[in-house]
Parts: structure tokens; sequence; C-alpha cells
């Protein structure tokens, strides 16, 4: 599971496909992490994250439940997508750099 290097917004149909340069919360489900409730997606800019559809905060948390649970537990899940989970949920409903 990683993260995806460019933009997962859709336009018309079509990937936006621009290097990525921030992480968003998504209530729609792009590639990743499809969860019942929240993925994590990434963007080439804020602008591109603020157009995505954004889960609430709970279904943000669910979201992230969902995900350990699928994983079998949150210490099975790749450090990368743990960290942006978290950075996420602290920032919500904020997008956040996609690195540290
Ligand atoms: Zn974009």
């Amino acid at each position: 599971m990683n993260l995806s290097k460019h933009c997962d917004l859709e336009i018309n149909g079509q990937h936006c496909n621009l290097p990525a340069t921030v992480l968003g919360l998504s209530a729609s489900a792009p590639e990743m992490w499809a969860s019942g409730s929240a993925s994590v997606a990434s963007f080439c800019s804020a602008e591109h994250a603020e157009l995505e559809p954004r889960p609430t905060r709970e279904q943000a948390e669910n979201g992230w439940a969902d995900v350990a649970d699928a994983s079998g537990g949150e210490q099975y899940i790749a450090a990368d997508a743990a960290d942006a989970w978290t950075r996420l949920l602290s920032a919500c409903p904020a997008p956040v750099p996609l690195t540290t």
C-alpha cells in the first residue's frame, strides 16, 4: 500500500495526474485505501484537495479504523500510510503536505 505520487482528483472522468504535493481526506473512494467512509488521496495542490468531497471527522476516524481492521491492526499498516492518516486526522479537515 503506497501513497499515490500523482493527483487523484478526477475532472470530467479523468485523473488530474499532476505530481502530488499534498494529501487530503476524501469522502469518495479513489484507488487506494477505499473504505466505506473515507480514504486518503494525493493531490497536486491545496486547490485540488479542496475540490474533493470531504468526509466528516467521524467518517475520517471510521475510515482509519476500517483500514486498520482490514490490515489486521494499526501495527501492520505501512509507516507512510499510518503517518498520513495520523497527520490528516490531526489537521482534519485541512490537507497536509505530502512529506513531513
Ligand atoms: Zn490535481
